[in-house]
């Protein structure tokens, strides 16, 4: 792969942002992970001093070439829980807790049609039990108007991704742990991705 930027968006749904204990933003909360954090494949290759490691399931969407979102995705966003806490509570950025190696898994991306990005809905099970649920129906600042703010803030260039934000029912991986990513659209399956934590 040969990776732009991940600009990740924080508290996009409400039930998650409460689940952490934080007030409902007023504008998108925009966040950077390295593009070399991207990975592919099904084992999670994560750093072995990472303790508390949560997931995040989102939908990603590819910036193309006339800046147009052009391809859909699930990606992990990958967080050391424990230590974005303290980084939040001394008002310091989450860098160190968000931008590990291999902090965002990525599925493969399926191209979208222009009138795509409605009626997304997505699910994580761990270990075969439903741990996060979400639709795009639910998200604070939908896809454009993310697309819009990043837009106007940053020098996004094509192939650089945008993480849409999580749902509620983030939760730790622990060694061992399968997982498993789907992606429906109007009720249909059209995404599935499996990772697994040596
Ligand atoms: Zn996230």
């Amino acid at each position: 792969m040969n990776p732009g930027q991940i600009w990740c968006v924080g508290r996009n749904y409400a039930e998650h942002a409460k689940e952490l204990g934080n007030d409902l933003p007023t504008e998108p909360l925009i966040f950077l992970k390295a593009g070399s954090c991207l990975t592919k494949g099904a084992p999670l290759q994560i750093p072995s001093w990472v303790s508390d490691l949560h997931h995040e399931l989102e939908i990603a969407l590819l910036f193309g070439p006339e800046l147009q979102f052009s391809a859909l995705g699930l990606a992990l966003d990958l967080t050391e829980r424990s230590l974005q806490s303290r980084l939040k509570s001394k008002g310091q950025p989450w860098t160190l807790a968000k931008s590990f190696h291999g902090a965002c898994p990525i599925s493969d991306l399926i191209p979208l049609r222009s009138e795509a990005l409605k009626d997304l809905r997505l699910e994580l099970r761990v270990n075969g039990v439903l741990r996060q649920k979400g639709s795009s129906s639910e998200m604070i600042f939908s896809p454009e108007t993310l697309r819009a703010f990043v837009l106007k803030h940053f020098p996004v260039r094509p192939g650089d991704l945008l993480l849409t934000g999580t749902p509620a029912g983030v939760g730790v991986i622990e060694p061992g742990d399968e997982l498993e990513g789907q992606l429906f659209q109007e009720g249909r399956k059209i995404l599935q991705m499996r990772w697994n934590r040596p």
